[in-house]
């Protein structure tokens, strides 16, 4: 032990050496917090504190994993396998489970993705005939999570004529009712949504004392990491049970806050002093994960934030390469330009794919760089998107294995009760559906009592639903005997899912049939895994408790070399040789959505702090000067981010003077008409030119003007705009003939909206679209 403790500098021995008692700590990116809390486990429990009562709290399943192995590698993994750690959302999901019946839930109860609870919302918004267009299924969904993550109960809200009255001005009077009805279908339907994993677990240990009291005695050393991302009902599940014991130790940085959207609240840190007596407060600010540039580059960002807690970080390490800058014409070349230096220093470096991160604002742009990595051969992952679990033919085979465990779990009846279709019919379902309302039952137990209700079905419709029945119930009677992979074999065959998918001869339809494989091999390996760790575990519902919270970073097994592609949500915690952090531009990052108050663009620098600072050796930010956003290619500038690094720390590559690989006239999209590209260059890298600063406001159009042809005077944009109008009809040279419909901005910005008579309307620098009037 003493080993691992030593290996620590003091700062961070501090709070390992520290047993009981409540402690913050709070530092910068890098400084080794996982590795305390990690250390601090493995420390108590050579202290002799059991595994069973400490409880570690993790950003994802999979960081918990990998904190397991390494205590295990410390302490010994039979030791280390009987602690406590996981997400939230997967610790209290187990608890629920053995404590369910208190709340009036089965054991088995099911878990609703997001997918479901869309669903649900649609369809409860449309029985009771209300717009769609209005009540937006997700927006409503969204409502209602940051009610509950308030822990605002449906009775609750009908006690606050405020939150009424807020919902009814913003046109949804009736979102009450909505969220009334969501809540009793769900609790009829044995479900629980994410956040009720949360909002149950509070009620569990509000309402009944002896049921706090277990877990309090239980969890006598609590550890909780990324708890500046904590919500309001998360941080009372955390005050509560540590209140006895009071051996609370949380780590985060506020620097690196950046959930606030889905009700993060970063005075959980702040407050953490006032809740607990006695806080010990430790400090770490020695960074070892990058280099000095890299280190000194994300401090000069944060430092533009008013609302921080002061921190000092520095590093011991390599001043390293400076942060590499690279702007392309088009997203589709950022994408290439991507690629190739990942390919180049993958060469000449000898690194892995592994070593490479890509990381991104919005999932959407991911399809340029895959497109670029694919062209190259470069194995990449992408994580976020629909997940593995969403696509529809796996969907479909777990909604079936949903059924068996849990028959009332009506969002999985409804999806498979006529796939493959067996002639159960849309009014059918209805009818169904009303009924169940009405006797307070589930659809399947309707089902089951066909024969005692006047539906007015014909006998064939009742035939085939006493059939779906019975089928449903010979799956319970095998998934008693056999474990869940034979039980999944069975289900694909009997229920006709496999022969469904085989008359799709497509390489789309051979890709759903193997996913399906893909999806068996992982049910094979869960029971083996968790044969492996005490025997007896590995059943079917287990299974789907762990697809239902895996989040997608749990997936990866790190067995395969493969570049990351993700959000820089995701990315948090995590660290790569080499990051890019793409799509650099006003609007998309910062997110056009987070100008309007400073708060929302204090949050969209510290997301991208925490995407600098995942970077160890080499960090490189990207963007283009124009891409395809819903749909329309549009212009865009410099993210405001760029400027306001410290000039010392970056290093500008000029696609043109790089020459070579870089540089491939092969662009998407020849805006630049005749212009000789050889000639442009940023104007950033003449030396002694201060760099221009934005500081809080939103940037204007100014930055797109370091953009200019070499050996020019600035009129030169004159040559091309002068004598345009709206009205001309004009010609160019990709997009064919149009007209002019708007005209903006004036000299080397000057802009036009052109209505091409193929592809629309398209906005074009005029500086770079070669035009003919025609
Ligand atoms: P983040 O804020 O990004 O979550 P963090 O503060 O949790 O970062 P860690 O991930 O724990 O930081 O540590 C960053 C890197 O530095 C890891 O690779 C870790 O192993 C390494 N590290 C931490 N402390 C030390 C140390 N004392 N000596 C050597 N390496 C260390
Ligand atoms: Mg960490």
């Amino acid at each position: 032990m003493q080993q691992y403790i030593s290996q620590l500098n003091e700062a961070q021995q501090a709070p390992v050496l520290q047993k009981d008692g409540p402690m913050i700590i709070i530092a910068g990116a890098g400084s080794g917090k996982t590795r305390v809390l990690t250390v601090r486990i493995a420390y108590l429990m050579s202290l002799g504190v059991d595994a069973f009562n400490i409880l570690a709290l993790t950003f994802t399943n999979k960081a918990a994993r990998e904190m397991k192995k390494r205590i295990g590698d410390i302490v010994g993994a039979a030791e280390a396998k009987n602690l406590w750690m996981g997400t939230f959302h997967s610790v209290f999901a187990r608890i629920l489970r053995s404590e369910s019946d208190k709340l009036g839930y089965p054991s088995n109860f099911t878990i609703y993705d997001t997918q479901d609870s869309v669903r649900l919302i649609s369809a409860i918004i449309k029985e009771m005939q209300l717009d769609k267009d209005i009540y937006k299924p997700k927006q409503i969904l969204g409502r209602i999570s940051s009610y509950k993550n308030s822990l605002i109960t449906v009775k609750a809200y009908f006690n606050n004529p405020e939150l009424q009255e807020a919902d009814a001005m913003s046109k949804k009077p009736r979102l009450g009712e909505i969220y009334a009805n969501y809540v009793e279908r769900c609790f009829k339907a044995g479900a629980m949504d994410f956040d009720d994993l949360l909002l149950k677990t509070n009620e569990l240990l509000n309402r009944f004392p002896d049921v706090l009291a277990k877990y309090q005695d239980r969890f006598r050393y609590i550890l909780v990491d990324e708890y500046q991302d904590t919500n309001h009902s998360q941080y009372l599940i955390v005050r509560a049970l540590s209140d006895r014991f009071q051996n609370i130790c949380v780590v985060g940085d506020d620097a690196q806050s950046i959930y606030a959207f889905r009700g993060a609240n970063i005075n959980n840190i702040l407050n953490f002093q006032k809740d607990y007596e006695n806080v010990q407060t430790y400090r770490l600010e020695q960074n070892y994960r990058s280099t000095k540039n890299i280190v000194e580059a994300a401090n000069s960002i944060i430092d533009k934030n008013k609302t921080k807690l002061d921190k000092i970080v520095w590093t011991a390490n390599d001043l390293g390469p400076k942060v590499k800058v690279h702007r392309s014409i088009t997203d589709g070349e950022e994408g290439r330009f991507v690629a190739s230096e990942i390919f180049e220093q993958k060469m000449r470096n000898q690194m892995l794919n592994g070593q490479f991160a890509i990381l991104y604002r919005t999932n959407a742009q991911s399809r340029a760089m895959e497109d670029a990595l694919r062209k190259r051969d470069i194995p990449y992952r992408i994580y976020g998107g629909l997940s593995f679990y969403q696509r529809k033919e796996i969907k479909d085979v777990l909604c079936y294995l949903r059924l068996v465990i849990n028959p009332k779990d009506e969002e999985a009846l409804v999806r498979v009760i006529n796939y493959p279709a067996r002639g159960i019919g849309d009014t059918t379902v209805e009818k169904l559906t009303i009924a169940a309302n009405h006797y307070k039952r589930s659809i399947f137990e309707v089902m089951e009592n066909i024969d005692k209700i006047d539906l007015k079905l014909n006998a064939g419709t009742k035939q085939k639903l006493e059939d779906f029945v019975t089928m449903i119930k010979s799956f319970q009677v095998i998934n008693e005997q056999q474990d869940a992979f034979v039980l999944t074999e069975h289900v694909t065959k009997k229920t006709g899912l496999v022969q469904e998918l085989k008359k799709d001869a497509t390489p789309e339809g051979i890709a759903r049939i193997e996913n399906i494989e893909t999806l068996m091999g992982g049910i094979k390996d869960f029971i083996e895994g968790q044969r492996e760790i005490d025997g007896a575990r590995g059943s079917l519902s287990e299974f789907l408790e762990d697809v239902a919270l895996a989040t997608d970073l749990d997936k990866d097994t790190g067995d395969d070399d493969r570049v990351a592609l993700m959000t820089i949500h995701l990315a948090k915690g995590l660290e790569f040789p080499y990051v890019f952090v793409v799509g650099l531009e006003e609007d998309l990052f910062p997110s056009a959505m987070s100008l309007n108050t400073r708060s929302e663009l204090e949050e969209e620098r510290r997301l991208f702090y925490v995407a600098l600072t995942r970077a160890e050796h080499q960090a490189y930010l990207t963007y283009a000067q124009s891409r395809y956003r819903w749909g329309k290619l549009v212009d865009s500038e410099p993210s405001r981010f760029i400027e306001e690094i410290k000039d010392d720390y970056l290093e500008y590559i000029n696609p043109s003077d790089a020459g070579g690989y870089r540089y491939k006239p092969t662009m998407d999209l020849d805006i630049f008409g005749d212009i000789d590209k050889s000639k442009l260059r940023l104007t950033k890298p003449v030396a002694g030119t201060p760099p221009k600063k934005y500081g809080e406001e939103p940037v204007s159009s100014a930055t797109i003007r370091k953009l200019k042809p070499i050996g020019s005077n600035s009129n030169t944009s004159n040559l091309f705009d002068n004598k345009l109008t709206v009205g001309n009809i004009v010609m160019h040279e990709r997009f064919g003939k149009g007209e002019i419909i708007n005209l903006e901005g004036a000299g080397a910005d000057k802009k036009a909206e052109i209505k091409f008579e193929v592809g629309g309307i398209k906005k074009l620098l005029l500086r770079f679209a070669k035009l003919d009037v025609i």
